[in-house]
């Protein structure tokens, strides 16, 4: 599956749903900018489309999802991360570190274990108050009846300098 094609067109367009409003935090990037995950495709065409919209929640493999969580993270979208966090593990409320600015994201493997389990080895690099952080986690996901699902993950490590 390519989902990330820049030019992914809304091929398939039955619209059988009204759109669910779209979160103030979402409409506040504006979609023709970069994703704030880092990839080529604009925000609209990339973690945008999961983020509000006809295929809101609708990452279609976990890199997607991992991608657009990290993105819901730069734009603070509370609810998307929730939502997109697997019961078993989802904690009650996120906390956003005020100042913590991401910096960015570097998918480094995404393995397909099976048809419902998938891991994404990623780094995200952030700084808060001139201080650098560097987090390298390999996130484990699962596909539900909701969707791909953010369960858990292990930090390789968490290096601060500056
Ligand atoms: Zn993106």
């Amino acid at each position: 599956m390519n989902d990330f094609a820049p030019h992914a067109a809304p091929s398939a367009s039955r619209v059988d749903e009204p759109v669910g409003s779209a979160g103030p935090a979402a409409a506040a990037h504006p979609p023709s900018a970069p994703c704030p995950c880092g990839h080529a495709a604009r925000y609209a065409e990339c973690c945008g489309r999961w983020h509000a919209g006809p295929l809101q929640f609708q990452a279609t493999d976990a890199e997607a999802l991992m991608r657009s969580r990290y993105s819901a993270y730069v734009l603070r979208l509370e609810p998307y991360l929730l939502r997109t966090w697997h019961p078993r593990t989802r904690p009650a409320s996120i906390t956003f570190e005020p100042g913590l600015r991401w910096l960015g994201l570097e998918v480094r493997r995404h393995a397909v274990l099976d048809a419902h389990h998938a891991q994404v080895e990623f780094v995200a690099r952030s700084k808060l108050g001139g201080r650098a952080s560097r987090l390298h986690e390999t996130s484990r996901f699962e596909r539900t009846p909701e969707g791909w699902l953010y369960v858990d993950g292990d930090l390789h490590s968490q290096h601060r300098s500056g």
